[in-house]
């Protein structure tokens, strides 16, 4: 019976758009709890207090869904290419943004999956990255993919690019093998390549170093030994997926509601829209996370990487705008642009602090 369901299972989910489908048995406390939780407590995590509060649903799936037996690991390839560089002054967007928010659209995909499981009297609870789980040890215990030294889930000769959903059920289903040994070898590319060498050691990231942290996650300017190192990297980076062996093959079947839209964005066309426009315009993307303000703050440190000059109107026009994160990020700008158009003073101390900080 368990056989047949989980057959069904896994027919509705590729329906559905998943790319594939594994089954882990529920263990409590979820594996790599303890790992997670040294990591918070070392601080790696930074601002990103919601991994806190998590922390025992994530560690007890039990707590959100009390008969749960089974989890149902799904994956979502993403691989595209790269669009050819438009160089100038553009920035670069994270492969995972580069379409729609896949929150809403595997949210839309998991309801319709979780819909068909309720019609089989089934539980369920979890969803693509929206709950407080511990996704990639479930894929790893469900033999989709072995934690990489970038600490990632990849699945070997398919690589990383691809979104994780968990869903947990009230179910006994049969479940798969974890895959039997790491796939990384001896390889240490990713470790070697990140930018801002934020792994203290394999399989450890420093959050707090991360370029992805910085541009997405966290509401201050980076720190100023860290902004050189971000590149033209306006929202997200893969490094640390682009150099991984097993990211390089070619790109999955085209899936519409995936399709690049956004892999380079113009700098300037960026720092001059309006707030509102600027968020209209991500509308339905993931892009909208860290704010108009954000989004500016990354775009300007991108401009002071370029170091072109053809930067310096839309740094000088970002002074005016009223969020001291953007003023300041267009300081530091304009300090490896055009020192002179540097302001003398400003009312806030951070934006003080950048023009005091003089270039760096
Ligand atoms: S995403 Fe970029 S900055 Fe973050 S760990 Fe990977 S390579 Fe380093
Ligand atoms: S780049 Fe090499 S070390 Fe890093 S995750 Fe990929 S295979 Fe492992």
């Amino acid at each position: 019976m368990s056989d047949t369901l989980r057959t069904q299972i896994e027919a509705i989910a590729r329906r559905l758009g998943f790319s594939a489908v594994r089954v882990a048995k529920l263990t409590v406390p979820t594996p790599s709890s303890e790992r997670f939780q040294a990591w918070i407590k070392e601080g790696y995590h930074g601002e990103m207090h919601w991994m806190v509060r998590g922390l025992a649903p994530r560690r007890d799936p039990t707590l959100r869904l009390p008969d749960a037996r089974s989890v149902l690991v799904l994956a979502t390839d993403h691989h595209a290419d790269v669009p050819p560089d438009p160089r100038g002054l553009t920035g670069r967007v994270a492969r995972y943004a580069w379409g729609r928010d896949y929150h809403n659209l595997i949210g839309k995909r998991l309801k319709k999956l979780k819909r068909a499981l309720s019609e089989r009297g089934l539980n369920t609870w979890g969803g693509v990255d929206t709950a407080p789980v511990l996704e990639r040890a479930w894929a790893q215990l469900a033999g989709l993919g072995y934690l990489g030294k970038n600490t990632l889930s990849i699945v070997p000769s398919r690589g990383s690019y691809y979104f994780l959903s968990v869903l947990f059920l009230d179910a006994e289903l049969p479940s798969d093998q974890p895959l039997p040994r790491s796939y990384c070898g001896r390889c240490t590319r990713c470790l070697v390549a990140c930018p801002t060498q934020a792994f203290p050691s394999p399989h450890l990231l420093d959050a707090t170093r991360c370029i992805s942290y910085w541009t997405i996650e966290a509401y201050d300017l980076p720190p100023r030994s860290l902004r050189p190192h971000f590149g033209r990297w306006i929202f997200g980076c893969d490094v640390c997926q682009e150099v991984c062996p097993h990211n390089h093959r070619p790109p999955s079947e085209a899936d519409a509601d995936l399709a690049p839209r956004h892999a380079w964005l113009d700098l300037p066309s960026l720092i001059l829209a309006e707030d509102q426009g600027l968020m209209e315009r991500f509308t339905g993307t993931p892009l909208r996370r860290p704010k108009a303000a954000g989004l500016k703050r990354n775009a300007l440190l991108a401009l002071g990487n370029l170091g072109d000059p053809a930067g310096v109107p839309a740094a000088t026009y970002a002074l005016q705008h009223t969020d001291d994160r953007v003023r300041a990020a267009a300081v530091w700008a304009l300090h490896r642009l055009a020192p002179a158009r540097v302001p003398d003073a400003d009312p806030s101390p951070t934006v003080q602090a950048e023009i005091d900080a003089g270039p760096g």
